[in-house]
């Protein structure tokens, strides 16, 4: 039997938010381009699926697309703002095992700001909470962490522990996927400090995925100062991501997109197995672009299960002798920021931030035509006008 892989489908790029940290909103995807159904059948067996945009549930026809892919996916978790709350609770109504993760950029003010959406924090902490009373198992928040929401990372993980819900964490990243080459952490020391707060509490909970969860956020702080991933990037050798047009991609963490083929056009076999697949795994593999995020980390992790297992079995036995068995000090670049070794200047060469690069945002001829006459937000939004008629 073929082995199962872990795949991200981007059904969408449009999205209805406006967030400081993707231009995403910008540069959205034509509706007659997107993923069809057919295209959606072609996908080979996985024991993951992350659904994502753009929003995913912009699009109308975003459940016939999920039955489909419950054909072929063991779990299914779809990545969204949480405005459309009727969508997601009549989807969820119809797939109660499916993972929701809504992001939440903070407390209410902090995330209203950084997401612009109106009245954002409480459509999607109402969303959440209309699906915990439907006895929705596998929903929870998901924060991207920056200068700004750092001070709401603990009273956010907080909350989502009182409510009983996951709390999955990010940094910044910049790649055409968020149309996006300027975000950068600026003080580093004072948000790594909230990290380790968050690890400390993470250890401290009786759960284990908790404490590896504690493993990923020490993590983000060595990749926020520009450091090299502490597990290989196996992106493209057992995971996917695929995009509205079909293209197959390793990863959403590329400067440009690595395109390996086109699913639309092709078999998953001939496409898998090609030339050019195999191009952009060579490239994977000298990829120096150190990213941090939870779909290339999640695969590392189980693959190289021992790293994060001795890192957890070290912390937790520290945990019964101090009550802040982790500290953000325990890696050496912290170290040597704080006496003067490093500058942030030399960190900051380290990050993918680049203020001069002509940003790639991945659209086709056709999507990028459209934005001749008009923006993204003036097409999403008369999109999203006409749909609510
Ligand atoms: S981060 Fe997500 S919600 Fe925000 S603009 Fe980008 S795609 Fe939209
Ligand atoms: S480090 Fe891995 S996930 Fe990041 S851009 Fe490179 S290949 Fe993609």
């Amino acid at each position: 039997m073929a082995k199962k892989l872990n795949g991200t489908v981007i059904v969408t790029y449009r999205c209805n938010a406006r967030c400081t940290m993707c231009n995403r909103y910008k540069a959205p995807s034509k509706p007659e381009e997107e993923l069809s159904v057919e295209t959606v059948r072609k996908l080979p067996p996985m024991y993951f699926t992350n659904i994502t945009g753009g929003e995913p549930f912009i699009r109308e026809d975003l459940p016939e697309l999920v039955r489909e892919l419950y054909k072929k996916s063991d779990r299914i978790v779809i990545s969204t703002n949480g405005f459309f709350t009727d969508r997601i609770v009549a989807l969820c109504k119809e797939f109660p095992q499916i993972g929701i993760r809504i992001s939440i950029e903070g407390l209410e003010q902090t995330n209203n700001e950084i997401r612009g959406l109106e009245d954002g924090f409480n459509r999607g902490y109402n969303t959440l909470k209309i699906l915990r009373q439907m006895g929705m198992k596998d929903v929870g928040f998901g924060m991207t962490v920056q200068d700004k929401n750092a001070p709401d990372l603990l009273p956010l993980y907080r909350l989502s522990d009182e409510m009983g819900m996951e709390f999955a964490t990010a940094s910044l990243h910049n790649s055409f996927y968020f149309v996006e080459a300027k975000n950068i952490i600026h003080d580093r020391p004072m948000v790594a400090q909230h990290f380790e707060d968050l690890c400390n509490a993470l250890l401290r909970s009786k759960s284990p995925k908790k404490w590896f969860r504690a493993y990923f956020n020490h993590g983000l702080i060595n990749y926020i100062y520009g450091q090299k991933r502490l597990l290989p990037c196996d992106m493209s050798f057992d995971t996917f991501f695929i995009d509205p047009y079909g293209d197959v991609m390793p990863c959403n963490g590329t400067k440009d997109k690595e395109v390996m083929g086109n699913l639309n056009e092709q078999s998953w076999e001939e496409l898998w197995n090609s030339r050019e697949a195999e191009e952009v795994r060579k490239k994977v593999r000298c990829c120096d672009r150190q990213c941090w995020m939870i779909g290339s980390v999640s695969p590392a992790m189980n693959k190289y299960i021992w790293i994060p297992g001795f890192w957890v079995v070290w912390h937790k036995l520290k945990s019964f002798f101090t009550k802040k068995p982790y500290s953000m000090y325990q890696n050496k670049i912290v170290r040597d920021y704080r006496d003067g070794k490093v500058t942030k200047e030399m960190l900051d060469r380290c990050s993918t931030c680049d203020l001069c690069a002509q940003v790639s945002d991945g659209l086709s001829e056709k999507s990028r035509e459209q934005l001749k006459d008009r923006s993204g937000e003036e097409i999403v939004d008369a999109d999203i006008a006409a749909q609510m008629k």
